[in-house]
């Protein structure tokens, strides 16, 4: 089920280490952040640490990524380490204000799998693979951050998401002595619960959505717990003092069902494939067409994965119907887990992971039938070690993978 939490106050989100002056803010909502307001409501009820833990596994709570609330808004995504924008004039060519058009957001995946798949084929090349902007002919750089995607009277907008932030000094108080520790001053960097009005200028909402789906079969009493929970208790930092209100609703997503997204997925790669082969120095040495169902899993926070030795890597193995999958290509970047136990407390190790926005590209030889199956509990589930804690949340053929052109 897809949720919108819509904040009432500024939020501080995040971790917060006592020694920091700085606090900025996170621009989402780690699912993480979500189950511990859910776990302290629980706590102030009187519940036992059993319970609580009883409870909160019930719900698996996927991360809210943020937009600006407009009419015809239909989902909001990270953006993937695939997505380029020109270094000139950064940002979507759809947005649906003219005045804060770029030059338009590409995703490389496909194109480059293509290429790197003919390369490994055999394929020469009089040129090395390099993407330039088609409207100035700069280079292109990665672009990062959170962008949504509005239908405005039947045509299709993305809007990059424009956080604002209030920083406000702050004295801070010794915990032991309930007075100004002297000369402690930090800088709470809040996110405002408003931003700039994609559509009609000015300034509106900010919406933040995201899954949370039931693991059990007291998921669905769960679910209405943590929504009442959620829309009772601030989240985030500092919620004593102005910050962290938010309420909770239903959300209406609408983003091409699984299966459209492996068709499309696969069309485009073939189309491509088709295009740069016949860029190809020796074509007729190349395979007509790809061999086999091409699949990506992108992820939507970062992704925690060992090897067959039990080694920390970037790189997950699937394992589906007892094959072992590796992934064929992918677009990655090492960041650090951390956790904070709700049973006890304490900080959890810090591991290696994935970061939010890795793609891993793998190839199936087997029918087709039976992986869109495989793939729906992928997409449910997630991937790699600690996802109860929110780690390893993924989309399969991300919906920014589908369109090769600037957007
Ligand atoms: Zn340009």
């Amino acid at each position: 089920m897809w949720l919108k939490i819509k904040p009432q106050e500024p939020l501080l989100l995040g971790v917060i280490r006592p020694d920091a002056q700085f606090l900025p803010s996170l621009a989402y909502i780690p699912g993480r952040i979500l189950r511990g307001a859910w776990a302290e409501w629980l706590l102030r009820q009187r519940t036992s640490s059993e319970e609580i833990l009883r409870q909160v596994t019930r719900l698996r709570i996927g991360n809210f990524f943020p937009a600006a609330e407009a009419a015809g808004l239909r989902y909001a995504l990270p953006l993937l380490m695939s997505a380029m924008e020109c270094k000139r004039h950064g940002g979507f060519a759809t947005e649906p204000s003219p005045n804060r058009r770029g030059h338009g957001i590409v995703d490389i995946l496909l194109p480059v799998l293509a290429y790197r798949l003919l390369e490994a084929h055999g394929a020469r090349f009089s040129v090395p693979f390099l993407i330039r902007c088609s409207q100035c002919d700069d280079r292109m750089e990665p672009a990062e951050g959170f962008y949504a995607v509005y239908e405005i009277r039947g045509v299709k907008h993305h809007g990059m998401f424009r956080p604002r932030f209030h920083a406000q000094t702050k004295v801070a108080l010794s915990r032991h002595r309930r007075a100004a520790a002297e000369g402690m001053l930090y800088t709470p960097s809040a996110l405002s619960p408003y931003t700039p009005d994609p559509v009609r200028g000015g300034s509106t909402r900010v919406v933040f959505i995201g899954r949370v789906a039931p693991t059990s079969p007291e998921g669905e009493e769960a679910m209405a717990r943590f929504r009442e929970a959620v829309s009772r208790m601030s989240i985030g930092a500092m919620h004593t003092r102005g910050y962290g209100r938010v309420s909770v609703e239903e959300a209406t997503v609408s983003m091409p069902s699984l299966g459209e997204r492996i068709r499309a997925f696969n069309e485009l790669f073939r189309q491509l494939w088709l295009d740069i082969r016949s860029l190809a120095l020796n074509p007729e040495a190349l395979p007509q067409e790809p061999k086999g169902i091409y699949f990506s899993v992108d992820l939507l926070s970062p992704g925690i994965f060992r090897d067959a030795d039990g080694i920390p890597t970037l790189k997950p193995t699937l394992i589906l119907e007892g094959r072992r999958l590796e992934p064929i290509l992918w677009m990655t970047r090492p960041d650090m887990a951390s956790g904070w136990s709700t049973a006890w407390g304490l900080p959890k190790p810090t591991q290696l992971a994935a970061r939010m926005g890795s793609i891993f590209v793998y190839r199936w030889d087997g029918p087709e039938d039976s992986l869109l199956t495989l793939l729906e509990a992928l997409e449910q589930e997630g991937i790699g070690e600690r996802r109860d804690e929110g780690f390893g949340e993924c989309l399969i053929c991300h919906p920014f993978h589908l369109e090769v052109e600037e957007k």
